[in-house]
């Protein structure tokens, strides 16, 4: 099939196209609305996004400079706050070096535009470049699940294509770069994944791989998954015949399902400026 040409990748649709195909289709392609509750008890996930979306512009406004009074003053009480206080508590921001939140870099893989937005980059005095992703899921999934996302895999490739243009021109190496992953339900806990020339070769090509595959692809080429845990967490499911209700299966078994899902907002502007 032949994929629309401003058809932009992301670490949300590619993690679609392996999880279910079918939702590949509905939400990348098609681009298919469907009113369904992601999950439930709705109400507590709803307000655990929000809070989620508060506590990003908080960071995002503390690396900027704003006081941290105002900011605290801001976060309230409950929830929010408490991961607010975890977070300052933590220290990671305050590190030494060059800092870049909410960044976009974007590079072209397989002959589309591949984007990653990132919570926090950082580039220490050690010429280390750090990767830092603040979580807000009830959970922190295992090491080895997070190993396998998309995110682990798109993050740190996208800044070895892409980090010259905030690196005075020159080339970020795998070796300086190092992905982390911050849980503000669990703030002791920073999950990280040095990165490497090999494991960036091994990466470059399998997500080429997986775009070079898609395009070959025809329409009925896009099944329900069989893995049927993934329906009920999914918006589609009533499309799909896969039930009405949300899911209400062992959370720790499938923390990863319950992350808030993070769409790359892509702002064109931002994606302008990284053009090379
Ligand atoms: S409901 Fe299940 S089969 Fe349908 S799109 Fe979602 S994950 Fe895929």
């Amino acid at each position: 099939m032949t994929l629309p040409s401003d058809l932009i990748f992301s670490q949300t649709s590619l993690q679609d196209l392996v999880d279910c195909r079918r939702r590949f289709q509905l939400r990348h392609l098609e681009q298919l609305a469907w009113p369904a509750i992601e999950s439930e008890p709705v109400l507590e996930n709803e307000k655990r996004m929000r809070a989620g979306s508060q506590f990003h512009k908080l960071a995002h406004q503390y690396v900027l400079g704003l006081p941290v009074d105002r900011l605290t003053a801001l976060a309230g009480e409950g929830q929010l706050a408490d991961w607010w206080l975890a977070f300052l508590q933590s220290g990671l921001v305050d590190q030494p070096g060059q800092k870049y939140p909410e960044r976009l870099l974007s590079c072209t893989i397989a002959g589309h535009r591949l984007v990653a937005k990132y919570d926090l980059l950082l580039k220490s005095d050690g010429d280390k470049w750090v990767i830092y992703d603040w979580k807000t899921g009830r959970y922190t999934p295992k090491r080895e699940t997070l190993e396998r996302r998309m995110q682990t895999i798109i993050y740190p490739l996208v800044l070895v294509e892409a980090g010259h243009v905030l690196n005075e021109g020159n080339a970020v190496l795998p070796s300086q770069i190092e992905m982390n992953y911050w849980y503000a339900e669990d703030p002791g806990t920073t999950i990280s994944f040095p990165y490497s020339d090999e494991q960036y070769t091994r990466d470059r090509a399998y997500i080429e791989n997986t775009i070079e595959e898609l395009k070959l692809l025809r329409e009925e080429d896009f099944p329900l998954t069989t893995e049927k845990r993934r329906c009920e967490y999914c918006v589609y499911r009533s499309l799909c015949g896969r039930g009405e209700a949300a899911g209400t299966g062992d959370y720790e078994e499938i923390a990863e399902l319950l992350e808030p899902s993070e769409e790359v907002e892509i702002d064109f502007e931002q994606l302008a400026e990284v053009e090379f």
